[in-house]
Parts: C-alpha cells; structure tokens; sequence
C-alpha cells in the first residue's frame, strides 16, 4: 500500500515543487483538483494586472494602444510557437473558445461549398456541438455524429468509414473533457485530408498539459482556452491557430475592424489583413491578454516537457491510488491507462459520482466536479499540484465512502 510519506518523499524529489509558491492560495486546507476548468492565481499576475490597472488604464489611458493593439497577436504567437507547434504567425488571441470555433468552422465551410458534410463525435465538448449544429442548419449542411467510446475516446477507426469527397470539416477535441482520452491528431489529420476536408481541432484541455505540434501534423485550424493550465483567469481571451498556408484562402464570418488591413485609415470597404490578424475580430481584454503572458511565462521557466512528465507521474499516482482504496468502494478508473494517451485530468466512475461531489466540497474541502453520468472528475495541474495532494484527496474521498451516511451503496 502507498503511504503518506512515499507522496511526500515524491513531492521533495520533484524539481517542480518550488512553482506551488508561484500561486496565491486563500484556503490552504482547499483541495483544488478543477484546475483544467479554472486555473489557479498566480502571483505574477495578481501584481502585473493590478499594475496594469494603475498604469496602462489610470496613466497611460488611450496611449496604452500603442503597444496594446498589436498585444493579442505578439503573445498568441508566443503561445502557439511554445506550446503548440506552430510557426510565426499563425496564433492570436481572440474571444472566447465558442466564439473562434464558430469562425473557423464557418470559414472551413465555406472553403468547401460543395460539400454536406460535418463529422464530430459524441464525447466532443457541449458548444461544439451546439455551434456544429447551429452552422450546419444556416448553411444546408448535416452534422455525422460519431458515437465513441467514452473512455478511450475517438479512434481513426471511428472516423475511416464515415471519410468520403462529401465531408467537408472533421473536428474533434485533441484531449476529451471528460475521460482525457488524446485523440491521434496526425493521423487523423491525414485520413480527413486525404479526402479533401478540413480539420479543425479543440485544444482548450490540452493546450499547456499536452505538447502537440501543429505543423508536423499538418493542421489546419484550432481553439483553446487559457484559463485553463494557462492561468490566465475567468474570461481570458482564447486563441486561434491558423496554418499559415490557409490564412488568405480562408474567409472568416465577423468582418471586425481588427481584421482589417491598416485598421486606422477607418476604409470603407473591408480589406482583411492576409495574416493571422483576419481572424480576430474587435477590442481585446488587455487586461486577460496580460494574465495569459504571465500564465506563459510560467510554463516556460518549468519546462513543458518537465510539466507533461510530471502531470504524467500525477495522473499515475491517482490511478494506483484509486485501484488501491477507491475500488473497494465501487470506483473505477473511466480515463485510459496508457499515460500516453491521457491528458491532465483523471475520471473516477461511481454510481454516486454527483452525491460524492456534492459532499467533496460541502463536507470535505474539495473541488473537483461532476460530469455526467457518473463521473468524478479531477485535475492535475503539474505547475501547483503536489503528490501529496493526491494521496489526501484520495483519503477524502475514501473518508465519505466509509461514512456510512446518505446514499452511499455498499461496495460492488
Ligand atoms: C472549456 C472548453 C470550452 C469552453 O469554451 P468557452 O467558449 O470558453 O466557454 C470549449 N471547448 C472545450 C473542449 C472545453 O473544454
């Protein structure tokens, strides 16, 4: 059995350890395991933003566009070129998730006018489906619901018989947000181009927990969030990856004056910038586009590939701890095994996931969350989640199970 002191002893070995300090805690008996829907504060960026406040806004006031317009697109550059794979100038930041997946999916669709087709799967994100249903009602088109495994996610398997010249966009989320199945980018990539469509990915669980790169996969269009393990807090701006080969042939549907070729001489007729820039739309958050700056600077002074190896090592040790404490008490794991096709969070089913939930954080100082149907769901953010985190959690919840109260069944 593991014990306390192996996580300790895990936690003083871990060259990651010293980022913890990195973050304001205001509850330090919290366990926060919902760090891939809201990442922590960090420090940094709780003095940089109200420095940004005093300074750009009270001092600077109109003057702080200067260098603030072009802001979005020098840190979502940064960010695609660091955690993504992707060249110069094919990143910025703009508006939310929902709102880049609704103009990319727009402009792929109307980059292949002659084809019907739309294939996504059935464990892809909520607003994903929504805005793929939305668009293809307004533009004639029919959505191909792939139905996947929930744990394991989708496959090129799912997809191969559905690939044919009719499919005009393919997209999926490279991490799935429940059981943080990693789909098989390249591959699938090159079986939906192969046909002549497009590939559209979502990266919002991935972006900053997975490296990917983007251009040896040959991708052509994708989204995330930065709040997530970007740090970057509630509404920062989202990006948009664009290859660069497609930016003048695609058209995306908001004609902001952000996308305009030399935006202050206010033309009247539109003019897109043949850059990533077409693919913004109006005002950035500066404040939001500071934190991601911040968040990024994080990841780099850690190292990605010390953050993947230790989320890595994180996720492992959930899994042997809930095989060893959890699975008496009808746990299971509903997230893959093979750490290499597994993302940052880790998916507990129990037919009382949302009760246990519930009871996490009302009862036992927890936040995790709850997905539908039965699953538990926590996040292991590697830049200020510790081992020791883990192995407590683990007794929390191992605590509620032997408590006997409420509507705990007994063990399967
Ligand atoms: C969190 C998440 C989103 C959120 O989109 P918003 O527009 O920021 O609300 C979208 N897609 C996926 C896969 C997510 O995990």
């Amino acid at each position: 059995m593991t014990t306390r002191d192996d996580a300790v002893a895990l936690d003083s070995a871990d060259p990651l350890n010293r980022f913890r300090d990195e973050f304001f805690v205001g509850e330090p008996d919290l366990l926060y395991f919902d760090g891939n829907s809201l990442g922590r504060l960090p420090l940094r960026t709780q003095t940089a933003l109200a420095d940004a406040v005093t300074d750009r806004w009270g001092t600077q006031l109109i003057r702080q566009w200067d260098d603030g317009v072009s802001l979005p697109v020098t840190v979502g550059d940064r960010l695609g070129q660091l955690l993504l794979g992707a060249a110069p100038g094919e990143t910025a930041l703009s508006d939310s998730t929902s709102v880049n997946f609704y103009k990319l999916a727009a402009a792929a669709l109307a980059a292949r006018p002659g084809r019907s087709k739309v294939i996504t799967d059935d464990q892809n994100f909520p607003t994903d489906h929504y805005i793929v249903e939305g668009l293809a009602q307004d533009l004639g088109r029919s959505v191909t619901m792939l139905n996947v495994d929930p744990v394991d996610g989708v496959t090129l398997a799912d997809l191969k018989p559905h690939l044919d010249d009719d499919v005009a966009l393919v997209t999926f989320s490279h991490v799935a947000y429940k059981s943080a199945a990693i789909a098989d980018m390249a591959a699938i990539t090159s079986a939906a181009h192969e046909v002549g469509a497009l590939v559209l990915w979502d990266l919002s669980h991935t972006v900053g927990s997975v490296p990917v790169d983007l251009r040896a996969a040959g991708v052509d269009l994708a989204v995330g969030c930065t709040y997530k393990y970007l740090n970057a807090g509630p509404g920062s701006p989202a990006f948009v990856y664009v290859r660069k080969e497609l930016h003048t042939e695609l058209r995306q549907p908001i004609w902001g004056w952000y996308g305009q070729r030399d935006m202050f001489a206010m033309a009247q007729v539109h003019d897109p910038i043949p850059g990533i820039e077409r693919f913004t739309v109006g005002t950035p958050p500066i404040l939001s586009v500071i934190a991601v700056e911040h968040g990024l600077a994080l990841i780099e002074e850690a190292g990605f590939s010390a953050l993947r190896t230790k989320s890595i090592e994180l996720t492992e040790f959930l899994i042997r701890l809930c095989d060893e404490r959890l699975a008496p008490y009808g746990f299971s794991v509903a997230s893959p095994r093979d750490s290499a096709t597994r993302g940052s969070h880790v998916a507990l089913r129990h037919p009382d996931a949302g009760m246990f939930n519930e009871r996490l954080r009302s009862e036992m100082d927890v936040l995790g969350d709850f997905r539908e149907p039965d699953n538990l769901r926590l996040g292991l953010a590697p830049l200020y989640t510790g081992f020791t985190d883990v192995f407590d959690v683990v007794t929390r919840i191992e605590r509620l199970a032997t408590s006997g109260e409420g509507t705990l069944r007994p063990a399967l």
